[in-house]
Order: C-alpha cells, then sequence, then structure tokens
C-alpha cells in the first residue's frame, strides 16, 4: 500500500507530545515522583475539553475525561489523568511499579456539534463512522465514546448499541427527552520505553514513536518532518521507518544498524569539536528528503529493512565505542531525525560512559521534534543543501524555511556546536549571488563563527549528468564567504591545505592544518585559545563532560 502525504500537519503549532507528557508526569507525582515541571505544551491554552486514556501493556487499564471544557485544557488534561489513573472504577488505582509500562494517551475534543434525532435511524444517518466521537444525555447524566470505539465496534449500529448500554439502558429503548452530539478528537500518545529484544525477534522489533497524533479524519499523521504524512493501517511514512501498527506509530528502525565505521571526526566534518579524535558512526535506513544527487542513496533511499542487519543495543554502541578509544559516536550516513527515540537512547548511554554524541543531519524538522532530537547532542553538522526553495522543491524534495529554522534554533536557543556543508553544484547551486546570498545569512542570522564547509560533489545516483565540482569553484565560494564576514569557512571532498587549515582570526596564523581528515599540527591551547596571540578560537575543544562552547 503506498503511504498517503499531506503537505502541512493540522495544527503545526501544537506540541501534543508535550501534553501527553504533562499527563504522565502528573500520575508519577501522585506516585510520589519528581513533580511536574509544567513546562507548558504550546499550542493548548485556555479552555479546552479532554480525555485520558491508559493502557498497560495493550490493555486498557483506566479512561477519564468530558466532552465538556474545563478552563484550562492543560489543567484538565492532567486532573483527567490523575482520575483516570486512580478513581476509575473499573480498576484497580494504578500502582508505582506499573507506569514505566503504560501508555499515556492525551484526547483534546472538538466543541459538540448537536444531532437533531427523533429516533435511531436518524442519529445514525448523521454519524462518521471511525470519525465521530457521540455523546448523549436523556437528562440523566451524559454518555459518550470516543471515535477511537470504532477501531472495537466499526459498525455504527453496533457502536451505538454498545453506548445506549453503558448508558444503562435497554435495547430498542429510545428516551424521549434525548439529546446528542458528535465530536472529533486529536490524540496524542506518550509510550513506555520497552525493553529491546535479544535473538531473532530483534528483527521484527518495532519501538513506540513519539511526535504523531490523531486528527479528526482517523489516520495517524507524522510530527517528525514537515511532510506530515498521514498513515492508515500498515502504512510507512515517506522515510521508510516510521510506520502506522494498529493504532499507534512506531520505529521500525530501533535497536539495529546498517553497519558501524571508526573516522576521524574531520571527516562529519567537523573542525571546531574535539579535532584529531575518533568517532564511532554508525547509521539506520531511510530518509525523509530525496536529493537526486545523494551521496548514500543506497542507505538512505532503501525501500525496505533487510540492510538493518546487526543488532545494536543503546549501551552496545556506547560500550563499543569505549573500546575502540573513541570519544564520540556520531548519528550519519543517513538522515538521523527519523530515527531520533534511538537516537536519544543511544545518547543517553553515551553520555553515561563519558562520550560526546553528534549528528549529520539534513535539519528538516517540525519544531517539538527538533527540540527533542537535539536534546540529546552536543555537536551537530547542517546540511544547507542551497539558498533556494526551488532548488529544495525540484532537486531535493523538500523546502529551505525549515532548515533555516532549524539553523537558527540550534545556534541561538542550544548549546549545541553547530557546523554547515553546502555542497556545490555545478550549474545548480554554485552561483556567486546564491553563495554570497547563503554566506550573508549564516553572518547576519547565525554569526561569523559559525564554520562552514563547501563540499565538493562527485556524480551519483540520480545525478550523473554534472561534472565534478572543480577546485576553483570551492575556492571562489570560499573568498566569497569571507568576504561577506564568515571567520572559518572550508572546502571539502578535494586536497586544498588552504582550504583545510583553521587559521586564527586574532592573528591570522594556522592554529590546525589538515592532510585530509587528518590534523598534522595542532597549535592550541586546552581550552582551544590561539598559541601565538591567545584569541580563543570559537568550538568545543575540551573532554565531554568538561566541554565548553566558544563562540569568540
Ligand atoms: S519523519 Fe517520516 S513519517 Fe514522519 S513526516 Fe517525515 S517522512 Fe513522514
Amino acid at each position: 500500500m503506498a503511504p498517503s502525504h499531506s503537505s502541512k500537519p493540522a495544527h503545526p503549532d501544537r506540541d501534543g507530545h508535550r501534553l501527553a507528557r504533562l499527563a504522565r508526569e502528573a500520575i508519577g507525582e501522585a506516585l510520589g515522583g519528581a513533580a511536574a515541571e509544567r513546562l507548558e505544551p504550546a499550542g493548548f491554552d485556555g479552555p479546552g475539553a479532554t480525555f485520558v486514556t491508559l493502557t498497560l501493556d495493550g490493555e486498557l487499564r483506566g479512561c477519564v475525561g468530558s466532552p465538556l471544557p474545563r478552563p484550562s485544557l492543560v489543567e484538565g488534561a492532567m486532573d483527567h489523568a490523575r482520575a483516570a489513573a486512580f478513581q476509575d472504577r473499573r480498576f484497580d488505582p494504578l500502582r508505582r511499579e506499573e507506569l514505566s509500562r503504560l501508555a499515556v494517551e492525551v484526547s483534546v475534543l472538538s466543541p459538540l456539534r448537536p444531532l437533531a434525532c427523533a429516533n435511531e435511524e436518524e442519529l445514525l444517518k448523521q454519524l462518521h463512522p471511525g470519525v465521530d466521537g457521540l455523546a448523549l444525555d436523556d437528562g440523566g447524566g451524559m454518555a459518550t465514546f470516543l471515535p477511537q470505539v470504532w477501531n472495537d465496534l466499526p459498525d455504527s449500529r453496533a457502536f451505538l448499541s454498545a453506548l445506549k448500554r453503558k448508558a444503562g439502558w435497554p435495547a430498542g429503548f429510545w428516551p424521549p427527552r434525548l439529546r446528542a452530539w458528535a465530536y472529533t478528537v486529536e490524540a496524542w500518545r506518550d509510550e513506555p520505553r520497552p525493553a529491546v529484544p535479544r535473538g531473532p525477534e530483534a528483527a521484527g522489533f518495532r519501538y513506540p514513536a513519539r511526535h504523531w497524533h490523531r486528527p479528526a479524519d482517523g489516520r495517524l499523521r507524522c510530527e517528525v518532518c514537515p511532510h506530515g504524512c498521514a498513515l492508515r493501517e500498515g502504512q510507512r511514512g515517506r522515510c521508510l521507518v516510521r510506520q502506522r501498527t494498529g493504532d499507534r506509530m512506531v520505529l521500525a528502525a530501533y535497536g539495529r544498524t546498517s553497519g558501524f565505521g571508526v573516522d576521524p571526526i574531520e571527516k562529519k566534518p567537523l573542525y571546531h569539536f574535539l579535532p584529531g579524535s575518533t568517532v564511532l558512526s554508525f547509521g539506520t535506513v531511510g530518509c525523509n528528503l530525496s536529493c537526486r544527487f545523494c551521496q548514500n542513496w543506497g542507505l538512505s533511499h532503501a525501500r525496505d529493512l533487510g540492510r538493518l542487519r546487526e543488532r545494536a543495543t543503546p549501551k552496545a554502541v556506547a560500550a563499543s565505542a569505549r573500546r575502540l578509544g573513541c570519544r564520540s559516536v556520531a548519528f550519519t550516513y543517513n538522515e538521523p531525525a527519523i530515527f531520533l527515540e534511538y537516537v536519544s537512547d543511544v545518547a543517553e548511554a553515551c553520555h553515561a560512559e563519558g562520550l560526546a554524541t553528534m549528528a549529520v543531519t539534513a535539519g528538516y524538522l517540525e519544531d517539538a521534534a527538533r527540540r527533542d532530537f537535539f536534546t540529546h547532542l552536543d555537536a551537530v553538522n547542517v546540511d544547507l543543501k542551497a539558498f533556494s526553495e526551488d532548488f529544495y522543491r525540484r532537486i531535493v524534495g523538500g523546502s529551505l524555511q525549515p532548515v533555516l529554522d532549524t539553523l537558527r534554533y540550534l545556534v541561538h536557543e542550544t548549546d549545541v556546536w553547530t557546523e554547515i556543508t553546502t555542497l556545490l553544484i555545478p550549474g545548480l547551486n554554485d552561483s556567486d549571488r546564491e553563495i554570497i546570498q547563503l554566506s550573508e545569512w549564516i553572518a547576519d542570522d547565525l554569526g561569523g563563527t559559525v564554520p562552514l564547509h563547501f563540499s565538493a560533489f562527485h556524480p551519483d545516483h540520480q545525478m550523473l549528468d554534472r561534472p565534478a565540482t572543480p577546485l576553483a569553484t570551492l575556492r571562489r565560494a570560499r573568498t566569497l564567504a569571507q568576504a561577506a564576514g564568515l571567520r572559518h569557512v572550508y572546502t571539502g571532498n578535494v586536497r586544498d591545505p588552504e582550504g583545510e587549515a583553521t587559521f586564527c582570526p586574532g592573528c591570522g596564523r594556522a592554529v590546525i592544518r589538515r592532510e585530509g581528515y587528518r590534523v598534522v599540527d595542532l597549535r592550541l591551547g586546552g581550552k582551544g585559545t590561539c598559541d601565538h596571540c591567545g584569541t580563543q578560537i570559537a568550538g568545543a575543544f575540551t573532554p565531554v563532560g568538561t566541554a565548553a562552547h566558544f563562540t569568540a
């Protein structure tokens, strides 16, 4: 089945993932855990109606809510979470040891839509199966079914009969003063963290995905990147690895990799982050973009998961990096943002071992997923593939603006050390005008100390009709970017001693000389100061745990 796509999430500014997490934290706090952080989830200010549904190992464990709005939607969701955990009379109160296995789903209801109906047949005609929730009131109290109940009762008549039974009415009874309303919901779920299986079952393992919700149309919409794939049962997103299974989204690329490599960190490229150190690189499969010039298309454009051959739990990745003498782990080879749940768990294991983490990413993300993804990283190289929407639309299959938003976010709102790479393709993105625009944007919006790497294109994948980038083009680009105010501009994928070196912005002398990916001369003090004049060089040069970033 082909996945369906939509260009826009229904409510791109709503952080429903945070709302569901807050509901979990409210339960945890009631069980004696740490107080809920109360970071207000964006987009849910003001009144609103919610239900909170708890499931334990896939079985219902509580559900409480109201179709009527509360003055604060967020407070209402937290109250309903606590009530579902401890006051749903169908279940014993939740125990502390169950919390880590609990899935918490928050449904946010639309305003109620009155249904004018004198009998059952009239009501059934107005009901949209799979989409509408239904609320009935005979004057003695309201009974309701959320739209999620259609998953178990797909027939309209059975759905209505079951709701009447829930209200305590006999079959065939139609209350004379009955009032009925329909509504839709959007729902977000916070999943527990499962154990990764060993042995052959590892291949079929699916990890609960974050950043998706259930819009009113019955599909599940992924909110990781701006494609906003809206999926029906069994469908996969455009990235291959995020998939709908039943009523949840899962990550199919957790705990297994397409392979490892030990690289100099300069190969990523990162020139101002732990220079001269080695990094354990690994990736999975799939990508949310479809660059026609992709130089790793065997992995990024794979159409099945068969290349995920090596089992790699987060702890095993960190242990391997330690054993191999690496100081960091890199998520690279394919786009890591599409498997961000795996990234965050590996990063946590790495930090526990005193290792740094870094990613090579296209930065094509929605806001909440962006915050989640970069929280776990120490350094990043972002591919800024061009400086035109047209190039992103025609050649890349995405758009430029979200990438610029990512770069602004990284530089202005995080401590993640950030470098940028632009692959220059002859005739497509290498004009003086575009290079100047791109460089001026970096200098003005991000600052002149952000390193920029101009990298050489080689014909590959669907772009075999273009020549490789001449060295002269890379040098011209470097000169233009320096004139625009950037202090650290490099040429890459070619041998170019001048373009590979880091120069002190204070005295102009070379402080790091490189040959290919090898550091051959390092003239920096322990914290990254120039040996000659003492000027602080922008970057992160100290071991993990003591790392400080300098933007001088
Ligand atoms: S991350 Fe994948 S599934 Fe999610 S919106 Fe992007 S392409 Fe679609």
